[in-house]
């Protein structure tokens, strides 16, 4: 086995085993650092694969439930039941060939694996400890793309049973009579809205205002609402005193509550933290922000160290899988000498995976209003058009914010089932630099769900058509 490349990758996530394919593409001799079993990192192993499954499962149930409302009889299944061993063993099938999967792409690509604990000891030069045995590589280029665990808080002793973060609640073989999650952002709610439609009595508990803090207010306001049919009980502005796990029940303080609530799990879900300790950053003087993230520079992704680069959820960018597949591509081609426009994050979609879903992109209503900037906004209900109610996903809404002098696209916000599928097409349009008008003009198939778009695009413009 060789031990000098052209580029060393360290963490195989989407980030790191992306950009190891596509540096190995345009020629360059490329290792790939994991520390885990299986390739794929949090994404595809704890993340947005899994939860996705679950989420899914959720979704066949809600479906089920239905099927005599669409004029469809199952003989002997009137009252649909969750087999919760199923849904895992599905989940678990699903990322077994999706990491098996990226050790194919790695192998079709020529990319080097190396297994075990990688540190850089200096410029260009990276240690693998495996098995307590360490070996030294050379290289011209490095990228850290080690990623982030969930942040667990002082006063919460996690103890992978009762009380869960994401990494550890894939272990549980039944669902809870009841569980409150700790931090109500994207993880916190899909876990409760899967959970809570499997039959769980969720309680969330956030100390923002709102639920998914970053989200549009109105989006955020209709998660809200569904999920309280979901059996979740929101609670916002309410941050939490005590947790401690007592017997098989876990007794959760609030702050402004004498007495505990008692659950039978908790899921901690309050973000999550860089992977930057061990990994020889202070070795060679690697810089980080005050919030402990890797500081690069958003037009080359290099640290303060030349050859040395770091992205995806180590760094201070939004903490998502495309974003920082994304970055590592850049960075790769920053690295083999070619010249690109840097990323516009405000063109970065983010997505919720809840029922119904969320899904935006760039500015949020109140952000523009915090900026004093004039805006126009308008919103189109997914119950005017024809095939989200043949879908029977009639929910939500398109909210746009648009620029009126320039008809520029400051933000869209979507709540429905098909959102994430659906924000793909503004994130093309605001790369392109279009104007509501382009939007509105784009001629949409009918009768599909997304022809909410040009009718949104309308709406904002002045002259709804459909409604
Ligand atoms: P990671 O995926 O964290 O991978 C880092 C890899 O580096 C890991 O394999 C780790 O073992 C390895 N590593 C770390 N240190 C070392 C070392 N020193 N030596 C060797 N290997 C090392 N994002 C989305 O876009 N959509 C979603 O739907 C979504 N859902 C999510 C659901 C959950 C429950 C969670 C927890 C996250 C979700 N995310 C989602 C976020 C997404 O998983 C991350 O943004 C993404 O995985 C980050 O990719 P990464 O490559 O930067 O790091």
């Amino acid at each position: 086995m060789s031990t000098n490349f052209d580029l060393i990758v360290i963490g195989s996530g989407p980030a790191g085993y992306e950009g190891a394919i596509y540096a190995s593409q345009l020629g360059m001799k490329v290792a790939l650092i994991e520390k885990d079993p299986t390739l794929g990192g949090t994404c595809l192993n704890v993340g947005c694969i899994p939860a996705k499954s679950m989420l899914q499962s959720a979704l066949m149930l809600d479906k089920a439930k239905k099927f005599a409302s669409y004029g469809v009889k199952i003989a002997g299944s009137d009252n649909p039941e969750l087999d919760f061993p199923q849904v895992n063993k599905r989940r678990d099938e699903i990322v077994k060939t999706m990491t098996n999967g990226v050790s194919f792409l790695m192998k079709k690509n020529k990319v080097e694996i190396i297994r075990g604990f990688g540190s850089i000891s200096g410029k260009g030069q990276v240690d693998v400890t495996s098995d307590g045995k360490k070996t030294t590589y050379t290289c011209k280029n490095i990228l850290v793309a080690t990623g982030s665990r969930a942040r667990h808080l002082p006063h919460i002793k996690v103890d992978g049973k009762s009380i869960v973060t994401s990494e550890e609640i894939w272990a549980w073989d039944k669902v809870p009579e009841t569980m409150a999650v700790l931090g109500g952002g994207v993880i916190g709610c899909e876990f409760a809205s899967a959970y809570g439609r499997y039959g769980s009595k969720v309680t969330i508990i956030e100390m923002a205002d709102q639920i998914c803090p970053t989200e549009d207010h109105e989006t955020a306001a209709e998660l809200t609402k569904a999920l309280k049919k979901q059996n979740c009980e929101v609670l916002t502005s309410v941050k939490t005193k005590s947790v401690t796990a007592k017997g098989n029940k876990v007794e959760v303080v609030l702050e402004g509550e004498n007495s505990p609530r008692v659950f039978e799990k908790v899921l901690l879900s309050v973000g999550r933290a860089p992977n930057v300790e061990n990994i020889g950053l202070e070795k060679v003087g690697i810089k980080l922000n005050d919030r402990g993230f890797i500081d690069v520079d958003l037009k080359t992704y290099q640290t303060n160290i030349p050859g040395i680069y770091a992205v995806g959820d180590v760094i201070p960018t939004p903490q998502l899988a495309h974003t920082g597949s994304s970055e590592a591509l850049y960075a790769v081609d920053i690295i083999a000498g070619k010249k690109r426009h840097p990323i516009n994050y405000l063109t970065n979609p983010a997505a919720i995976y809840t029922y119904p879903e969320i899904a935006s992109i760039g500015y949020t209503e109140n952000q523009l209003k915090k900026a004093g900037r004039n805006y126009k906004s308008a919103k189109f209900p997914f119950t005017a058009i024809a095939k989200a109610r043949i879908d029977d996903i009639a929910d939500g809404f398109v909210k746009i914010l648009i620029d009126p002098k320039y008809g520029e696209v400051l933000g869209v916000h979507i709540v429905n089932t098909k959102a994430s599928e659906m924000i793909a097409e503004f994130a093309l349009g605001n790369n392109l630099e279009m104007t509501i008008e382009d939007l509105a003009h784009t001629i949409h198939p009918h009768p599909t769900v997304s022809e909410i778009i040009k009718e949104a695009a309308h709406a904002v413009m002045g002259h709804p058509i459909n409604m």
